[in-house]
């Protein structure tokens, strides 16, 4: 997707990234460190966010609707319309897996560089080819690469569709990690949006833990309300389609990981986490720079390129694992767990 690279936005994006990392900083503050992940049918909704997947339907658009379908919970897909005309089945298996289904425009260009009667034209076009696949006209429209003018938001509107941005950028489409994708989801608030994308395989892996993560949070996936453009509860009582679970689950299963600073010295302290629940585990703890993990026992860690995201692997030590933090001037910042998913 790197060739869909909204270049003009980055540095805005960048921006929110990083008060958005400042933000989760001060908020856990001297707070007790716990995650849980339960299955999402036992999940408490307190808050609905809405997971959207851009640019399909694609070749892998069955994969993806396999993951989301294995997790149990819905999402808006933001189609392209000659992809939809190119690929009629797999749009109405967007439907049949209980997917919302939403226009991206006809061939992803650029369409605030389009007249009126040309932005007119490709979102009509849209509309109509999701309707011949799917049997319904879409009333949610995203421009590409989030480029948009009141043109553009003023003829979506005339044809019945709603904009919807996006709050939390995954970053998928710029190559990012399994463990970024699930860090930069880790920030989404009831209400709020994430983009991502059909077709890229490190966000299909991520969506395990991105959902026990927000199930730790009482947060579910929801619909996109086209009267507000927020996130709410899914619409009627027609439950997510669900295939029979396989066993084991791969990954995403139940565990609880929790974590406590047994010894603090001047310039670092230790972090002892203990994982019930999974035998074998995988918990991503985030860091809060410029604090700096300097040892680690019991678990196998891989860093994001920040250093500020760790993923800790089981590797047959047992259930509780360590690290030291150098504070670096920063004494009062704890680590804070993200997320703990078995496998
Ligand atoms: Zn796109």
């Amino acid at each position: 997707m790197s060739r869909l690279f909204p270049r003009t936005a980055l540095w805005s994006r960048r921006l929110r990234a990083a008060l958005a990392v400042l933000a989760t900083a001060v908020a856990m503050c001297g707070v007790v460190l716990a995650a849980t992940s339960t299955p999402s049918s036992a999940a408490t909704c307190n808050g609905y966010v809405g997971l959207t997947f851009d640019d399909g339907p694609t070749g892998n658009t069955s994969a993806l609707l396999n993951v989301l379908r294995n997790n149990g919970v819905r999402a808006t897909m933001f189609n392209v319309g000659q992809n939809v005309q190119n690929n009629q089945s797999a749009a109405q298996a967007q439907v049949a897996a209980g997917m919302w289904v939403a226009n991206h425009s006809w061939n992803h260009a650029h369409m605030t560089s389009m007249s009126q009667s040309q932005m007119q034209s490709d979102l009509s076009q849209t509309s109509s080819a999701i309707q011949a696949a799917t049997g319904s006209r879409p009333v949610l429209f995203r421009p590409p690469y989030g480029e948009t003018n009141s043109t553009l938001q003023s003829v979506a509107s005339s044809l019945g569709m709603r904009q919807v941005i996006w709050d939390v950028d995954s970053q998928d489409w710029n190559g990012a990690s399994v463990s970024q994708i699930v860090a930069n989801a880790s920030r989404l608030q009831a209400g709020q949006v994430i983009l991502m994308h059909d077709g890229i395989q490190n966000t299909r892996d991520a969506i395990g833990q991105i959902v026990a993560n927000l199930t730790s949070r009482n947060l579910c996936p929801g619909m996109i309300s086209p009267s507000t453009g927020r996130a709410v509860a899914p619409d009627g009582t027609t439950p997510p389609t669900t295939s029979p679970p396989t066993s084991p689950p791969p990954s995403g299963g139940t565990c609880t990981a929790t974590a406590t600073t047994p010894n603090v010295w001047g310039d670092r302290y230790n972090t002892s986490v203990t994982v019930s629940g999974a035998s074998t585990w995988t918990v991503v703890v985030a860091i809060t720079s410029p604090q700096r993990v300097s040892t680690i026992w019991n678990g196998t860690a891989t860093w994001d390129s920040s250093g500020t995201i760790m993923t800790m692997r089981s590797n047959g030590s047992g259930n509780t694992f360590g690290f030291t933090t150098m504070t670096n001037g920063n004494s009062s910042a704890r680590p804070q767990i993200r997320s703990c998913t078995s496998g």
